[in-house]
């Protein structure tokens, strides 16, 4: 059996950059499931994901574990020092497609960076992680994977103590805007050069050619940034927790803890039970990415010029691409989901229209835009005063009668299959309070194929009842 050919160019860099230490082994490993398919495209024999392995107890040959450096902002306060409290990044492996990736373990016990938790993570949040991450990338949106999860054998203590898990986390890299954070906040300049260096030749080589590399990372972090919140817009998903040590240079999905699909459109819509002003809402997520920008900006300013002024005028208009790129992404997942072919002057106010009258009439976000690819007359109902939805309708197709995109187009754009709340705290509860991870394992087959109609599953395609309404998330 060939081992994991790891490439650890992370663990390369200089020590300032992270704690070397290996997982803390757990009682009494027990696997969870192994990602088969991406086991097959990062070329990882899926034999050597053994139980031992994803809960840390066996650390595999070639690997270099560590914890990483990280700041970040915490609903807008700075933390100096944060880094991987309760993860290891065991290394990198470059996939068949070419693509470097981490493999990290979360949960897999204390680091240097624990301050007061105990690094390790519960059932219930691995298994939340493992299915949203999973449903993501099924629906196109960069994302974070999940290559594995075993239990630990061992009980963590929450409010009650629960079952204790670990999760094997893939990303493009885990370089976080609180990576550059940590080293500008310590005036440590040649370290966010070096980063700077890593990070491009990690996403974005073609910035090694530019006059000013620093300049050119900055703006493709915007510009991936900016489509990323465009995908979750367009699936109504709330992330929950945007700090700035959860928002990735790759821009991917990162960090999956009090996240939320919406069912009933509702812009302002909160669900993480620490988020009491709504910093996180729905449709702020735009304001906050670039707010988050604004502070990888800062730490990069000394590198985007020589003189002071001119770099703080780089920053200043590269973030000022963010509301362009932002609208234009947008509008090209919206005009996919209303199946408008072509670009009219009055598309952006018709599909407001629609989502203020979703608003006003608690329709369900997914259903709606389902029905608009399969059986438009099936939308109405969803409207608490379906006229609303007729009037819409007429102006709709008047657009369409200029340039519709075909029914196999709009259903690729309009799921009919998220990670409805409800589900995924039923699969989670029958897992950590029976022992029984089938609804588990059927709700990631269901959400494998998201756009495609599984009649056999419909009733995972409905918003929850009353008494099944998931109002609030935790971390
Ligand atoms: P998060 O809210 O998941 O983005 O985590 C923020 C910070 O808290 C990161 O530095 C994590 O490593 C750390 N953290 C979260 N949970 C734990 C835990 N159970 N033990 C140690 N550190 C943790
Ligand atoms: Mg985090
Ligand atoms: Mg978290």
């Amino acid at each position: 059996m060939a081992p994991i050919a790891f490439d650890n160019s992370y663990a390369r860099l200089p020590d300032r950059f992270f704690a070397r230490l290996d997982p803390t082994p757990v009682a009494a490993p027990r696997l969870i499931r192994v990602n088969l398919a991406l086991a097959e495209e990062l070329g990882i024999d899926p034999a050597l994901l053994t139980a031992g392995v994803l809960a840390g107890n066996a650390v595999p040959e070639g690997a270099a574990p560590l914890a990483q450096a990280y700041a970040g902002h915490q609903f807008g306060h700075f933390s100096p020092r944060l880094g991987d409290g309760r993860a290891i990044l065991l290394g990198e492996v470059v996939g068949r497609d070419g693509l470097r990736r981490d493999i990290q373990l979360k949960g897999s016990g204390p680091t240097p960076f624990s301050r007061s938790g105990d690094g390790r993570a519960a059932l219930g949040p691995v298994l939340r992680e493992y299915i949203v991450s999973e449903a993501m990338a099924a629906l196109g949106v960069p994302t974070t994977r999940s290559l594995g999860a075993a239990l630990t054998g061992e009980h963590v203590m929450r409010e009650v103590p629960l079952p204790g898990a670990v999760l094997a986390r893939v990303a493009a890299s885990h370089l976080r805007v609180g990576t550059f954070q940590y080293f500008a906040a310590r005036g440590d300049l040649e370290s966010v050069r070096l980063l700077v260096d890593h990070a491009v030749a990690r996403h974005q080589p073609d910035a090694i050619d530019d006059p000013v590399p620093a300049l050119a990372l900055f703006r493709g972090v915007v510009a991936r940034q900016a489509a990323l919140v465009a995908r979750w817009l367009g699936l109504g998903f709330i992330h929950g927790v945007m700090n700035t040590d959860n928002m990735t240079i790759s821009g991917e999905t990162i960090d999956y803890g009090p996240c939320a699909f919406m069912e009933a459109y509702d812009p302002a819509m909160v669900f993480s039970s620490i988020d009491h002003a709504g910093r996180y809402a729905y449709a702020n997520q735009p304001r906050i990415a670039q707010w988050n920008l604004a502070r990888l900006a800062e730490a990069l300013l000394p590198l985007l010029a020589p003189q002071e002024q001119a770099a703080m005028d780089a920053a200043q208009e590269a973030l000022a691409g963010f509301v362009p790129t932002f609208q234009r992404e947008w509008l090209a997942v919206m005009r996919a989901k209303a199946g408008l072919a072509g670009a009219e002057e009055g598309d952006a106010a018709l599909l407001q229209d629609l989502l203020g009258r979703m608003a006003e009439n608690a329709a369900d976000f997914t259903l709606t835009f389902r029905a608009l690819a399969t059986d438009p007359a099936a939308a109405r109902p969803l409207f608490r005063d379906p006229t609303a939805f007729d009037a819409w309708a007429e102006a709709w197709g008047q657009r369409r009668a200029r340039g519709a995109l075909d029914p196999a187009a709009m259903r690729q754009a309009n799921p009919a299959f998220i990670p409805r709340n409800h589900r995924v705290e039923e699969a989670i509860a029958a897992a950590v309070e029976r022992d029984d991870f089938a609804p588990f394992e059927t709700l990631l087959a269901v959400l494998a194929r998201p756009q495609e109609d599984q009649p056999e599953h419909a009733a995972h395609a409905l918003p929850a009842a009353p008494d099944q309404q998931v109002t609030q998330t935790f971390c």
